[in-house]
């Protein structure tokens, strides 16, 4: 097998001229976005072999998001926001401001997500700041067997990330039904730890986890092409089958890529008191009030603008990086369309980089990241060709 060049594929929708799509993005300007991740650190303890940031180095670069600049975010976007994410590009529970960062959400209307290796959730005040404003946590695993686990995600211990995850558990269910977070556990794909699947699944529901969410390994480097699944399908196929059958039998949600969720069945009225219930905390309702705006603002830009906002993330939601870098989404290659320490957010939103992107969505000439990605591109998914290249943005090694 070997790599193919990235090759430049026009969006399928029929393209509008550039002319048009400015004039009309310069009279309906782009709704607030929604979700808000915030890199507060691109450090990380482990060395997972897949890493794209591993790969780069950056994880190591020892770079935190200083708590002056979170406070600008804080004044400037939050309050406007209904969910906010922490880094996608470094451990967010090991940076030294985490807990500060937390103690500033925790005055704010807002629900926030988080996604970790579960290595240091036993810090000393963690669970106690994140939780009254958690609305998910993800905890990345990649395997069910200490070996694998360990093996996939150098410098874990498979021991410490249970014990960690037994102890969030227990503090979710000692919080009142209607603002408990959902936890998931998560698994990237490969032929290292796909035939684990159903006992990842078997071990999500000892753990009283709601649901595994999978994805497949992204080939990011050719030296990992040999972890890749597209090489044999049948394995998948049975593996996918089997953990299906799991996930039925535990009654454990799952979430595979490319299919519809699996969740499991239940009691009719469960889902009706969940909501109820979570409506009775101030600050998720006004959180989820908000969400309920923001989806309704984007309806709204469409029906105002005759477009159709063709990636949720150009309208959506934006990437505030530990320098004060801005960019619409994590994908590999993204582009930076300006920095904190330079403009204000809603200058950065509603400027000429974010909207050259939003044109690149009609005008039949997406950036060359748009191109790779499944966003936007109608009812085609990306080019198969295309996710086995290599895709760097040099300043992400540099940070
Ligand atoms: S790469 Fe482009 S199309 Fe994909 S999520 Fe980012 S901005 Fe949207």
């Amino acid at each position: 097998m070997t790599l193919k060049p990235t090759t430049r594929t026009p969006t399928t929708h029929p393209a509008v001229p550039t002319a048009k799509v400015v004039e009309t993005l310069g009279r309906v300007p782009p709704p607030w976005p929604t979700w808000i991740n915030v890199e507060n650190t691109l450090r990380c303890n482990l060395e997972c072999i897949w890493c794209a940031q591993h790969l780069v180095g950056s994880t190591r670069s020892g770079v935190d998001m200083p708590l002056a600049l979170f406070d600008r975010i804080v004044d400037q976007v939050l309050p406007r926001v209904s969910r906010l994410s922490f880094s996608v590009a470094g451990e967010p529970t090991i940076a030294p401001h985490f807990l500060d960062f937390l103690d500033r959400v925790n005055t704010l209307d807002i629900t926030t997500e988080l996604v970790t290796n579960a290595t240091a959730l036993h810090r000393p005040g963690l669970l106690d700041r994140l939780l009254p404003r958690l609305g998910l946590l993800i905890a990345s695993l990649d395997g069910a067997r200490p070996e694998t686990v360990e093996r996939i995600r150098a410098g874990a211990r498979h021991a410490r990330i249970l014990e960690n995850l037994q102890r969030f558990q227990r503090a979710r269910l000692a919080r009142p039904a209607g603002s408990r977070p959902e936890f998931m556990l998560a698994m990237t794909l490969s032929t290292a730890n796909i035939d684990e699947l159903p006992d990842l699944v078997d071990l999500a529901s000892r753990l009283g986890a709601d649901r595994v969410a999978c994805c497949w390994l992204e080939v990011l480097d050719p030296s990992l092409l040999g972890l890749s699944l597209h090489a044999v399908p049948d394995r998948v196929e049975e593996r996918l089958a089997a953990a299906r059958a799991m996930a039925v039998r535990r009654g454990v949600g799952l979430d595979l890529p490319g299919e519809p969720p699996l969740s499991p069945r239940q009691d009719p009225g469960a889902a009706a008191r969940r909501v109820l219930s979570s409506l009775r905390g101030g600050a998720r309702r006004r959180s989820a009030l908000r969400a309920a705006l923001a989806r309704a603002a984007v309806r709204a830009w469409e029906l105002r603008s005759g477009l159709g906002a063709r990636c949720s993330f150009l309208w959506g939601r934006a990437y505030l990086h530990a320098g004060g870098a801005v960019s619409p989404c994590c994908v590999q290659g993204r582009p930076y369309v300006g920095n904190l320490h330079e403009r204000s957010f809603e200058a950065i939103w509603t400027g000429p980089e974010m909207t050259a992107l939003r044109v690149g969505m009609f005008d039949g000439a997406p950036h060359a990241a748009c191109t790779r990605c499944s966003q936007g591109q109608g009812p085609v998914p990306a080019p198969t060709d295309a996710w086995t290249a290599p895709a760097r943005n040099p300043s992400d090694g540099q940070r």
